[in-house]
């Protein structure tokens, strides 16, 4: 006979940790699936300021682990496991995964959402080669040199104040003359003197697939219409993300842009299944409402089987 679990939670950003800490503490013994990005978006960025109690801010990776301790200590199982197809249809809910079929009476989908790309021919055949959507992995390898980041909000600044680090300039390469990114997040970019940014400007093309490595940029001012090529050795990505829900398309609602669609917070259109963080979140996008959301859906993933006798 199968095992039926009573709680699979799938992700392990900070949604999904916090769901995993309360079914835990709730005696729920649930599953934490881990995707090929385990930890979230936390785990790939630096100084986490504004996540309440860490007076001084705390690194996201170090944020992450101890969320993890935390949920095993009190219980949670851990498996990296790649989802590969779910039937909601049935109850309990059948996951066919790299690792097996997992039946389990309720679902946590805390999914998240991952990098979005300009979708270039020559971007994609240069990632991992001078092209990268992660500064804080791959900046140590721009030490010393000219690179671009493009997007106007608070993770393409981000990025760039990080990638300074390393690099002796940075381009930020915005499609817009205004932007997106908060006040205090501008106002640091702009202060920065290996930060230069280049408005209304749009990449056209990567130079160098021939060469397997980034020699430049093509790029277009959208007003004046004027070309040009940046010589850069480096381009990030920090242009938003896409959610990571198209396994459940079909069988619960997404809407226009991949977002799964909630009622009361966190209720799916299953009984039985939720969903909580960036995989839902369109709006706030933050570790802390990620982390209010994943304990939501922890708490009606609880009363659920309560109600139904478990
Ligand atoms: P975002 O706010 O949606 O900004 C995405 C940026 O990329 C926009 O400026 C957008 O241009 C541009 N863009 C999108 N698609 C593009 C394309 N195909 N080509 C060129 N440019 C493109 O996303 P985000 O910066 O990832 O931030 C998401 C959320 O996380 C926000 O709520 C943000 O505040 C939060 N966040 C906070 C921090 C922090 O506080 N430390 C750090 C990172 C993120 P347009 O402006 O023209 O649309």
């Amino acid at each position: 006979m199968e095992e039926i679990r009573d709680t699979v939670i799938l992700g392990s950003g900070c949604a999904g940790l916090t769901a995993a800490i309360y079914t835990a503490r709730a005696n729920l013994k649930p599953l934490v699936l881990e995707g090929h990005e385990p930890g979230g978006q936390l785990s790939i960025t630096t100084l986490v300021e504004n996540f309440p109690g860490w007076p001084e801010g705390i690194q996201g990776p170090e944020l992450i682990e101890r969320m993890k301790q935390q949920a095993a200590h009190f219980g949670a199982e851990f498996k990296t496991s790649h989802l590969n197809s779910v039937d909601l249809n049935v109850h309990p809910f059948k996951l066919k995964t790299s690792h097996g079929e997992i039946h389990t009476r309720t679902l946590i989908i805390a999914s998240g959402a991952s990098a979005r790309w300009l979708g270039l021919p020559s971007e994609q055949a240069l990632i991992g080669r001078g092209v990268s959507s992660c500064a804080t992995c791959d900046g140590f390898f721009f030490n010393g040199q000219e690179i671009a980041v493009v997007g106007g909000g608070d993770t393409a600044m981000e990025e760039a104040l990080f990638l300074t680090r390393f690099a002796t300039k940075v381009y930020v390469l915005h499609r817009r003359e205004s932007f997106r990114a908060s006040k205090v997040m501008l106002e640091r970019a702009t202060a920065n003197p290996k930060i230069e940014f280049m408005t209304n400007t749009v990449v056209e093309e990567v130079r160098g697939v021939e060469e397997q490595s980034v020699t430049g940029l093509h790029i277009r001012n959208v007003k004046t219409g004027e070309k040009s090529i940046l010589p850069v050795t480096g381009l990030f990505l920090g242009i938003g993300h896409e959610p990571n829900a198209k396994m459940f398309h079909g069988q619960i609602d997404l809407d226009e842009d991949g977002y799964i669609v909630t009622r009361d917070q966190v209720h799916t259109k299953v009984a039985g299944v939720f969903a909580c963080g960036d995989v839902q979140d369109r709006r706030y996008r933050q570790a802390i409402t990620a982390a209010g959301t994943g304990c939501m859906a922890a708490l009606e993933a609880e009363k659920f089987l309560e109600e139904h006798g478990h």
